[in-house]
């Protein structure tokens, strides 16, 4: 069941349009990275140029940052025996005109996350990094800044995070308390579920 969805969704071509209008006029290539029995689930926003390129989720400096904040090295991140890496779109969005990147195309959650998210039965800890991920998972509500502060309504089963983006390296400065916080308390509760087999 799960495997033909997988190869359903690695087969999706809905935006091929959409794609071909943007600077980049690159074709639908999903990320699709998701086995039966991850635990941990991290829910993100749309892959990037590299990582498009790459076909392998958070290759890339975002990635490193992420894996820094969960406490996880390579290995254990891209163990999708244990991690699920579902973005609010499987494919690179394209550039908007200031160079950063478009906002995932609302479809794809419409057509494959509830069928995606359905499969994976066994998640114990879910991750939400930025807006769109709060948004369809929490509903809506306020800023990502209201909501990653307010982590404490949704630990341990649950962490809102902003985007481990370069962009947001302002944003941690601002925002000391997320690294005193937040990410100690991610951490060990990545390393219970992780390890818990
Ligand atoms: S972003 Fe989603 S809906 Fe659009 S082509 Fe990629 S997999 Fe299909």
């Amino acid at each position: 069941m799960m495997e033909q969805l997988r190869t359903e969704l690695s087969a999706c071509r809905l935006c091929a349009d959409r794609f071909a209008a943007t600077a980049t006029r690159h074709a639908p290539r999903p990320v699709v990275w998701f086995r039966p029995g991850a635990r941990l689930l991290i829910a993100s926003q749309a892959p990037g140029l590299r990582v498009h390129e790459a076909g392998t989720p958070f290759w890339d400096r975002s990635g490193t940052r992420l894996r820094d904040w969960l406490g996880l090295d390579e290995e254990s991140f891209y163990d999708r025996s244990r991690v699920a890496i579902v973005p609010m779109a499987f494919c690179f969005p394209g550039y908007d005109a200031k160079n950063s990147d478009l906002p995932p195309p609302p479809i794809c959650a419409r057509v494959w996350r509830d069928r995606v998210l359905s499969e994976l039965t066994d998640i114990r800890l879910t991750v939400l990094i930025g807006g769109a991920a709060m948004n369809w998972h929490l509903g809506r509500g306020p800023g990502v800044t209201e909501r990653v502060r307010a982590w404490r309504d949704h630990a341990p089963d649950l962490f809102p995070l902003p985007h481990p983006s370069w962009r947001n390296t302002a944003w941690l400065k601002r925002n000391p308390w997320f690294g005193e916080e937040v990410l100690p308390a991610l951490k060990s509760r990545v390393r219970e579920v992780m390890e818990d087999a």
